[in-house]
């Protein structure tokens, strides 16, 4: 992907920077992804943090996952954009919301992940890799 990524929320009071390739990206189908997102699946691709700076101020809201680490999912106060997401074993990393880059057509998702959450209704890439639960 063309660096650096730029995007942010819907209202542009929260905006990041990316200076790094995503190392994964994957479409996510898990429940607290849908509901977090208020969507079927949440497409993600995952930066370096030492190569992701943000501008503005979010909130997070803390989700257990299923591997027991702390998901710290930031989003806008202002207009409730999900926006990115830091996982407290892997501080190291930050999954980011694709939708919200300014070019989200960069984006090239290489697997659907916890299909098992998936809602019949979502329609999903056939030729697509599919994992159960985390593949990582
Ligand atoms: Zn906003
Ligand atoms: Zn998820």
């Amino acid at each position: 992907m063309k660096l650096p990524m730029t995007g942010g929320c819907l209202c542009g009071k929260v905006r990041y920077e990316i200076f790094a390739q995503p190392i994964s990206t994957a479409l996510c189908h898990c429940r607290t992804c849908q509901k977090s997102v208020g969507a079927p699946h949440l497409a993600i691709f995952i930066v370096p943090t030492s190569g992701f700076t943000v501008t503005g101020n979010y909130k997070e809201f803390i989700t257990i996952a299923a591997s027991g680490n702390n998901m710290h999912r930031a989003f806008c106060p202002e207009c409730g954009t999900s926006l990115f997401v830091k996982n407290g074993g892997f501080p190291q990393f930050r999954p980011v919301s694709a939708v919200t880059l300014d070019d989200p057509s960069a984006f090239t998702p290489e697997k659907d992940i916890w299909v098992a959450d998936a809602q019949p209704w979502d329609v999903m890439n056939p030729e697509l890799p599919k994992f159960e639960g985390n593949p990582w």
